[in-house]
């Protein structure tokens, strides 16, 4: 059954215009140009008012990993809703799907994490980081621990803390930063890597960790938050070197680490995790998004028992939490996406055969005269368009407006990715199927050939 649209998409477009302010959004240009209006979806496709089909190389924004339109999450979300649609958690009471849902992800996640503090989104999960690891601090003793360490490029959300420990420049500057943070340079080689080899890059910018910790003095530091890969910044997938490197120095010092799964994990990276790919072991972890394949918002943060034996201590109440910390409905709709994901295997699958087959495909797009870098791990990846080949250190100027282009001329081929910088950015579904994965690298070479037409014709190449 679907809802035929009330009204035409010209009336949709005009009452979203006069009314509703998207997110990370320019509100007049878009008002200028207009919203496409999305009405269905199915598997990796979805469909706007003009019965427009697209691929949705996105999975909506990172999440929907076992595809659009699963029947069986509705139905758990609906009998969840006829049953009990909301309680809290606050005072002393639980419910089963909050239960069960915290032991599966006890289960699930990798060893030492076997407490969960649910949150509405992968952003209130992060504040909740924020909060949790001072609070840790104060009940080990220590409370002059409190500076956190996060990169530049990361992105942990857009509540306050979130954004202060995510590297996002233009963030920092509408919002004001929170103090008490610091920022080392990511793992990005195709930025920042000069003549270093990749190897050797990974391994200096491991060590960007050790120097801000003698900088900022041991005893004042509390954490290093990171993605295992970096999506929002662009999808910096770290030189190999990098995560033994920070796994050395975690280990030596007396900091938490803190690995935001909210786009790795649940499957992206090709494990179960990020930690699990690249061998991490998490003091504290937020997830969202894969959680429920997104069909409702959920988040969480995993807690290991190192935090736990502090945090379940004498030190008494944490004031913290959300009205919507484990909605009934949300946990339901994480159940179910989660017996999903086990039954048809579909990390195991997308490991297996998915990610291999896009990855020949999207690594031979390096050969294109616009692509100066071809990345992708697991079904995760990007394009680095660049005016001129070899050189790395070529670029557009201002940077952003030819990935702006080519974003939009991917829409208008029927495919949609996103654009950061000057990268095409790509994280479909984790069950695209061969067939779809032919039809995606048709479409991502039409929108390469038809930029490069455009940029000629513009006089920018
Ligand atoms: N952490 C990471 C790594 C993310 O990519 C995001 C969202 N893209 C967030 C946190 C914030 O999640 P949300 O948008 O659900 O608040």
């Amino acid at each position: 059954m679907t809802h035929a649209p009330n009204l035409s998409t010209a009336d949709y477009q005009r009452i979203d215009a006069a009314h509703h302010l998207h997110p990370f959004t320019d509100f007049k240009a878009l008002n200028a140009e207009r919203s496409r209006v999305m009405t269905r979806g199915d598997g990796v496709w979805i469909w706007d008012t003009d019965g427009n089909r697209y691929l949705d190389g996105m999975a909506g924004l990172w999440c929907t990993q076992i595809g659009h339109g699963r029947r069986e999450i509705a139905d758990a979300v609906h009998r969840q809703m006829l049953e009990l649609e909301f309680y809290n958690t606050f005072f002393k009471t639980t419910h089963p799907r909050a239960a069960e849902l915290a032991e599966v992800l006890a289960e699930l996640t990798p060893e030492g994490l076997n407490h969960v503090f649910f949150t509405g989104s992968g952003s209130e999960a992060n504040d909740t980081v924020f909060r949790m690891v001072r609070r840790y601090w104060t009940l080990a003793g220590k409370p002059d621990k409190q500076i956190i360490i996060g990169r530049r490029y990361g992105y942990h959300g857009s509540t306050v803390a979130a954004a202060a420990m995510g590297g996002m420049a233009g963030m920092h500057e509408q919002a004001g930063m929170v103090p008490g943070v610091h920022h080392i340079t990511p793992p990005y080689w195709f930025d920042f890597g000069g003549d270093m080899s990749p190897d050797e890059f990974g391994i200096w910018a491991a060590r960007e960790l050790e120097r801000a910790i003698d900088e900022l003095g041991e005893g004042n530091v509390a954490a290093f938050i990171a993605e295992p890969i970096q999506g929002a910044g662009g999808v910096l997938i770290p030189p190999e070197t990098y995560w033994p490197e920070i796994r050395r120095i975690c280990a030596e010092r007396e900091i938490l680490l803190v690995v935001d799964e909210v786009i790795c994990g649940f499957g992206r990276t090709g494990n179960w995790f990020g930690s699990d790919t690249y061998g991490l072991k998490p003091d504290l972890m937020p997830i969202a998004k894969g959680l429920s394949s997104g069909y409702l918002p959920i988040g969480g943060v995993m807690v290991s028992d190192r935090v736990c034996e502090y945090l379940i201590g004498d030190g008494g109440e944490f004031f913290h939490g959300f009205t919507y910390s484990g909605h009934p409905a949300s946990c339901a709709a994480a159940l179910a996406n989660l017996r999903i994901m086990r039954e048809e295997k579909v990390v195991e699958r997308a490991a297996s055969e998915a990610a291999p087959y896009l990855q020949a495909k999207w690594l031979a797009f390096a050969d294109h005269p616009l692509v100066g870098e071809a990345r992708m791990k697991g079904l995760v990846g990007a394009l680095e368009l660049v005016p001129r080949k070899p050189s790395r250190r070529d670029r557009f100027a201002p940077v952003g407006d030819v990935g702006t282009i080519a974003r939009d001329i991917s829409f208008n081929n029927g495919l949609v990715m996103r654009a950061v910088r000057d990268a095409l950015i790509i994280s479909p579904p984790l069950v695209i199927t061969r067939e779809e994965i032919d039809e995606l690298a048709r479409r991502v070479e039409k929108t390469l050939d038809d930029t490069h037409a455009e940029l000629k014709k513009r006089g920018w190449l």
